[in-house]
């Protein structure tokens, strides 16, 4: 096989275990967006509900439709939502949504109407992130439509919710503002009759580490698949979480090359003398990020290499020195680290980036193997 990202579904259902065990009172929503962050949204919901996650979030209701299409009978529920979307196939597959605004309000009433069916919904308050989500000064008018929807019966108002902006930095004091604006957003729902089943706001970072944002359910995303939102919160070892994907391939050229040759594109490396290089079939066009040329870290024939060169499209080069390798051999580029691999995280520091954004990014030309 060329290259393939073995997924441990046993680490998934550990993660759940563990971030149950940060969240004691409250119930867990696995966040399977993207593809389950790159990992297989239909093979993760199912090993997260079988480690005890309640619910399924996802971004966008088709996401939801295919986890529904797959055979998912839990609860579920999908936020990103544009006018026109298709609010009464949600509802007809038992699906919650979400509503930021009154204009959603009112398609959900619609939709709700037209199918005879009552809709449930879970009402976003921004409470300081500055993306989605009801702004305080039109809060009570969100909350009084919703209101009146509940008394048509048209509505159930299943959920009020928020997402943080900072905290994957502990201590951020716009965590803790974030919290007084969404205890302010509850209060001012529940003065007007409002009795949400689930009052939720913990994303991974939140979930572990900061308790009083755990109320009725905690939803976290990266940390399911075993990565750690920052370095600020932990290793994923010292958090207890365990990496689930494995990304390798098998080296398609080992040669010898003399010294002074250019490599890849561009030349931006020239061999200081004669050395092995290998080729690792595995490029952008499968996800790997181009600002990694130079840095981004493999495992092959028992070191460390780094990309040597600007990495192309389909491939990249390593620099393998004086050691033997064959074609064949494993390349592995990132892993749980217990193998000696290089980490997800070792990608995102080599790339500038996140680790959020090196596994979701790996595309679906890499198949995925499920162990
Ligand atoms: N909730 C919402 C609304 C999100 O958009 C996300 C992801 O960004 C999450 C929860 C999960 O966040 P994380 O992956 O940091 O746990």
């Amino acid at each position: 096989m060329r290259a393939r990202a073995e997924i441990d579904l046993a680490a998934v259902r550990d993660n759940v275990r563990t971030l149950r065990g940060y969240a004691p009172h409250a119930e867990l929503m696995a966040v399977v967006k993207a593809d389950g962050y790159g990992h297989g949204a239909q093979a993760c919901a199912r090993a997260a509900r079988q480690a005890g996650a309640t619910w399924i979030g996802t971004a966008t209701p088709q996401e939801a439709f295919a986890l529904r299409d797959a055979g998912d009978r839990g609860r579920l529920m999908c936020w990103l939502w544009t006018p026109g979307g298709p609010w009464q196939e949600a509802l007809g597959r038992d699906i919650d949504v979400s509503a930021s605004g009154t204009w959603a309000l009112t398609e959900i009433v619609a939709a709700a109407r037209a199918s005879g069916r009552t809709a449930r919904v879970h009402l976003k308050a921004d409470t300081g992130l500055g993306r989605g989500g009801c702004q305080p000064a039109d809060w009570p008018q969100l909350v009084a439509a919703a209101r009146a929807a509940e008394a048509e019966g048209a509505v159930k108002v299943t959920g009020i919710w928020s997402h943080f902006a900072c905290a994957d930095e502990p201590g951020h004091p716009a965590n803790a503002a974030q919290l007084a604006a969404f205890h302010t957003a509850l209060s001012v729902a529940e003065r007007a009759g409002l009795d949400p089943e689930v009052r939720h706001h913990a994303n991974s970072p939140a979930t572990l580490t900061l308790p009083s944002s755990h109320f009725d359910l905690v939803r976290p995303g990266v940390s399911v698949y075993g990565l750690s939102p920052s370095p600020e919160v932990g290793t994923a070892e010292s958090l207890g979480l365990r990496p689930a994907m494995t990304l390798s391939a098998s080296l398609a050229l080992v040669k010898r090359v003399p010294g002074g040759h250019g490599v890849s594109y561009g030349h931006t490396y020239t061999t200081p003398g004669e050395t092995t290089l290998g080729l690792v079939p595995l490029g952008y066009g499968d996800g790997l990020p181009r600002h990694a040329s130079g840095g981004g870290p493999v495992l092959v024939a028992g070191a460390w290499r780094t990309v040597t060169g600007r990495l192309a499209m389909d491939q990249f080069v390593v620099d393998l020195g004086g050691d033997t390798a064959s074609a064949g051999d494993r390349a592995v580029l990132f892993g749980p680290g217990d193998q000696g691999e290089p980490t997800a995280e070792d990608w995102a520091r080599a790339a500038g980036t996140i680790s959020y954004e090196i596994v979701t990014r790996i595309s679906p030309r890499v198949p995925r193997v499920y162990a």
